[in-house]
């Protein structure tokens, strides 16, 4: 059986037909509409393309699972907002694909989608996962008992804004020195800014400066670490889970990002000396397609 997974973006819709074990068959990417009033109309037309040209039927398809990046209620199946996507409010998507299609439709944010796709490619399946994304900020989702923890407004797992410092800088979401302020990708461009590395810099040209030999580099990139540390740490001592998977389009720097994370976790984090019972910190396996692959999974949590 296959499922289809749809990843709405501000930018972009992806849409994959994708099997059981997480291997993506098909893939598409077609810009989002302006309009969110034509959201719903525009992932029907992609659906509608992507099984045609996977010369698949309809009613091999199980279920249909969207990512949508704001808040999204999933027990009704609404988006219930979309900061960047104009007139994105308050669509029933999942009631009106499932009318036009026949096909079971499921909904959630797309951080949940994300830590949702990592989680069931992962080797143990142990019923915990945490995954953090370092990019404009520093999101994630939480899966506890197998299940995507999503709290009263399917808001939870916003663990960017944990504070690490409340005497440090503001927050947008109004507190100060909240973690995200020091361990997004953002905040290691401003911090590499500070250091003199030149205004034009980026997450990945950093890294390309460090493993040139750039000593100032090196020192921006160990001191960026210690606060993502800070932060993975806590999320060890909270829920002692399986894994602790980080994605984002950084995280394809490997190594060069977990084995400082690992250290500081080691030594900082309440844990067991025996290897095999402590939290296991790696990188993404599925980088850019953790949501749509996650979103084709969400059937997995009704
Ligand atoms: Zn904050």
């Amino acid at each position: 059986m296959k499922n289809i997974g749809i990843d709405i973006g501000g930018t972009f819709i992806k849409a994959a037909i994708v099997e059981n074990n997480g291997n993506i068959i098909i893939s598409s990417k077609t810009p989002t509409p302006k309009e969110g009033t034509l959201l719903a109309d525009k992932v029907i037309e992609i659906i509608d393309e992507i099984v045609k040209k996977s010369a698949t039927d309809m009613n091999k398809i199980k279920s249909i699972g969207i990512g949508a990046p704001g808040v999204c209620d999933s027990k009704k199946g609404v988006i219930v907002s979309c900061p960047n996507i104009e007139g994105c409010k308050n669509i029933s998507i999942c009631s009106y694909i499932e009318k036009k299609t026949g096909i079971p439709t499921l909904l959630d944010n797309d951080a949940n989608c994300a830590a949702l796709g990592e989680y069931m490619v992962s080797d143990k399946r142990a019923d915990s996962f945490v995954f953090v994304t370092l990019g404009t900020g520093v999101g994630g989702g939480i899966i506890l008992d197998g299940k995507i923890l999503r709290g009263i407004n399917s808001a939870a797992g916003e663990i960017g804004h944990i504070v690490i410092d409340r005497n440090g800088e503001r927050c947008n979401c109004g507190r100060y020195g909240c973690w995200e302020r020091y361990a997004s990708v953002s905040a290691l461009v401003r911090q590499a800014k500070a250091a003199g590395l030149g205004q034009n810099v980026t997450g990945k040209s950093i890294f390309a400066e460090k493993y040139k030999g750039n000593k100032r580099a090196d020192e921006v990139i160990e001191k960026w670490l210690s606060y993502v540390s800070e932060g993975i740490c806590d999320m060890v001592n909270i829920f002692q889970s399986d894994e602790i998977v980080i994605g984002g389009g950084i995280s394809r720097e490997g190594d060069a990002i977990t084995d400082s994370i690992k250290r500081f976790a080691e030594e900082n984090s309440i844990t067991d000396k025996n290897e095999t019972r402590r939290t296991k910190i790696r990188v993404s396996r599925l980088f850019n397609d953790a949501g749509v692959v996650g979103a084709s999974f969400l059937y997995t949590q009704i």
